[in-house]
């Protein structure tokens, strides 16, 4: 009687069991390094040119510039060496992030930045973004979820955030756009991105990078509940730039 009344007790320790061994028996999930969630940054993006960004490593400087292919990577403030990434995205993501930048011209003045960071073997390379704007100063104002027309018609899913910086009040709004890209596709969502990374994980046994990418801009003055038009067509054209064709 008492057996009888312990053995659903019995039946889970005994799964639970199974499960811890099964869990010790599997090799650890394998990197699959051919595997690009996106293309490069382009040198050129819809008829723009861009030119990659890098930041000063001295402390006291930390400021960033642009830098041409063939251009020294000296900091022309100060003097001192540069990276492609900031002093504090070095402490900060594991060594085997991507990351890369570039800011795009557009003929009225205005600049375009794009960033691209993809994930190592760690899932903690990317975050969202919405977790370090307001360190960077950035108040989010509105947020919202967009649906773009791609060239070929196709919709293009983005994040859109509008921020304004306290710290510049001549400078109404910044527009933010990003997307998530994986081996299931793309999504604004970073839980679903959790979630196809947990399967790949557990079903696949392997991990695949995904990348984040951003773009930034300064938005004219005016309404800004569209999209600004200039920066919506850069987007699209960014977009069909880092599509890899299956
Ligand atoms: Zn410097």
């Amino acid at each position: 009687m008492e057996i009888r009344a312990q053995t659903p007790n019995l039946i889970v320790a005994g799964l639970l069991a199974v499960t811890l061994v099964i869990l010790r028996i599997m090799p650890p999930p394998q990197l699959d390094p051919d595997f690009n969630p996106v293309a490069p940054l382009p040198a050129m993006a819809g008829g723009l040119e861009g030119e990659p960004l890098r930041y000063c490593t001295i402390e006291t400087c930390l400021r960033s510039f642009e830098s041409a292919p063939n251009e020294p990577t000296d900091c022309p403030y100060c003097g001192g060496p540069s990276d492609d990434w900031s002093p504090a995205e070095r402490r900060q993501l594991p060594p085997d992030t991507g990351l890369s930048r570039r800011i795009y011209h557009h003929p009225d003045g205005r600049r375009f930045v794009a960033a691209v960071v993809t994930s190592g073997r760690q899932r903690t390379s990317v975050h969202r973004p919405q977790m370090c704007l307001p360190g960077q100063g950035f108040v989010i104002e509105r947020e919202t979820t967009e649906i773009l027309s791609r060239a070929d018609g196709q919709p293009l899913e983005i994040r859109r955030l509008l921020l304004r910086r306290p710290s510049q009040p001549e400078q109404p709004y910044y527009e933010f756009v990003y997307w998530f890209s994986g081996w299931r596709g793309e999504t604004t969502s970073y839980l679903r991105l959790a979630a196809w990374n947990m399967a790949d994980s557990l079903w696949h046994n392997r991990v695949r990078p995904w990348a984040y990418v951003s773009m930034l801009t300064a938005r004219p003055d005016g309404d800004p509940r569209p999209l600004d038009p200039a920066f919506q067509a850069f987007v699209v054209s960014l977009h069909q730039s880092l599509t890899i064709p299956d």
